[in-house]
């Protein structure tokens, strides 16, 4: 790969790692000056972008390009100023320039009194079975605000489209009548002015200031685990906004029961109203999520690669539209459309094998985890109840996921005849086709075994 190819990937992916106004800072005219046996040497603009990208990033981009090409064991920043641009294309360096000016001007779009980003809409939100009640549920929201399911709960895993949908919830409400105040905050910040105001002694301030508004929404609310003085003065505000109908809507990455550390009356609040979840796209959706972001770009890329994409990214829609992004990147750069061969490894990054990520100490990890058991648990001798299902969620698993045969979970598990697993496999398999409950909690032990 060309110097300025493989710098162009890993920029994509840094992307999906940091925030856009960390990634405008600190990525701004950097490059790959060097790249001899193991080393590449990154040029910074500054001695400022020197400290910090080495003190902050140095492991993550190390482990990006050592990904994209395993040869690369070191990284070194070097200081050149801004005139050593001038040498390279010039074409490349307007897109470099348009596509930072596009991330800063992305931040600045957000709305000063609602805190939204405009480009969270009901109408590049694609839907399908993965996400389709939540949607439903969204738009019943935002039709009819603090009467239609009050508080609306969506969770899942990361880069499902949760933050994308609840904005837009709180965009067409605003923009259907300008009269409702609409508040968005990720609970970060809901903690920190709740901290700020109990400080400074300015708490009626504080809710005096949220108590005017219609819709609050709050973003990863399961960030207030553990924090009992804001969960206190949020079961307040929650109250106080509820009993007058205001719309409450809320984000997690789990139900409001798998929240650890939170006051009961708050976990009760939270999940009183409609508690949805956002599972994983299928093929289908992945393959629709790319055409409409290429829509939307008013660009084109061959089906094959699409194909390709739609089969290999499967973690979550931001990782699928990292990819897309990058192939995209490459394709400004060069002026002509990647083949599906520069394709499949200017995406090497991106395409995650299941064998990478998930193993047997995972498994046993996540599972014995998930049921509050210690791992030594799953392998006791006991009929106990709430030691038997988890033990055959973990042979179903080790099973299902990494297709370990009948008898080597048998020895795995001291040696129990195989049929017991056999049993175990098919037990879980129909009860989760079944059980609802079950095929939930399959679904989070196994994002958390492949996020992990
Ligand atoms: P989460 O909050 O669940 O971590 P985000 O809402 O931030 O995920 O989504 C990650 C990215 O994927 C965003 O750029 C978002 O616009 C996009 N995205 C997620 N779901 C969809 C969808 N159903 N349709 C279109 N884009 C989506
Ligand atoms: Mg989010």
């Amino acid at each position: 790969m060309e110097n300025n190819e493989l710098w162009r990937a890993v920029l994509a992916q840094m992307q999906l790692h940091i925030s856009k106004a960390n990634f405008a800072t600190w990525f701004q005219n950097t490059d790959i000056t060097l790249k001899d046996n193991e080393r590449v040497v990154i040029s910074v603009p500054n001695a400022f972008s020197k400290e910090w990208l080495s003190n902050k990033y140095y492991k993550l981009l190390l482990k990006t390009m050592h990904n994209m090409d395993h040869t690369i064991k070191d990284l070194e920043f070097t200081i050149s100023p801004q005139s050593f641009k001038v040498s390279r294309l010039e074409n490349s360096l307007e897109s470099e320039k348009n596509d930072i000016e596009q991330l800063k001007f992305d931040e600045f779009k957000i709305n000063k009194d609602t805190s939204l980003n405009p480009k969270y809409t009901f109408e590049n939100f694609v839907v399908g079975s993965f996400n389709e009640l939540a949607y439903a549920a969204g738009l019943a929201v935002s039709e009819n605000p603090g009467h239609a399911y009050n508080p609306l709960f969506i969770y899942g895993g990361v880069g499902l489209g949760k933050t994308h949908l609840i904005q837009a919830v709180g965009n067409k409400i605003a923009d259907d009548s300008r009269k409702k105040k609409v508040k968005y905050m990720a609970s970060e910040k809901l903690v920190s002015a709740i901290v700020t105001a109990i400080r400074s002694n300015t708490m009626e301030a504080f809710k005096a200031s949220l108590a005017h508004i219609d819709v609050l929404i709050i973003d990863d609310i399961q960030f207030i685990a553990g924090k009992n003085k804001s969960q206190e003065e949020f079961f307040h505000v929650f109250n106080s906004l509820y009993e007058k109908n205001k719309q409450i809507i809320l984000s997690s990455d789990r139900p409001p029961n798998a929240i650890p550390e939170l006051e009961e009356r708050l976990r009760s609040r939270l999940g009183g109203g409609m508690t949805i979840d956002v599972s994983l796209p299928d093929y289908e959706t992945r393959l629709a999520i790319l055409k409409t972001k290429l829509q939307e770009k008013n660009l084109k890329l061959p089906e094959d690669i699409l194909e390709y994409i739609a089969s290999n990214v499967k973690k979550n829609v931001r990782e699928l539209e990292g990819a897309l992004n990058s192939l995209l990147i490459y394709y400004k750069t060069n002026n002509n459309i990647p083949n599906l061969e520069t394709a499949k490894r200017l995406l090497k990054g991106f395409i995650f094998s299941p064998f990478d990520v998930a193993n047997y100490k995972k498994i046993i990890e996540m599972v014995s985890k998930f049921y509050n058991l210690e791992e030594k648990n799953l392998f006791d001798t006991t009929r106990r109840k709430e030691i038997v299902k988890p033990r055959q969620v973990a042979m179903f698993l080790l099973r299902k996921e990494l297709k370990y045969s009948f008898p080597a979970i048998a020895r795995k598990f001291g040696g129990k005849d195989h049929t017991t697993v056999i049993y175990a496999y098919k037990k879980i398999l129909q009860e989760s086709e079944e059980n609802s409950k079950l095929t939930e909690e399959l679904n989070i032990i196994k994002q958390r075994i492949y996020s992990g």
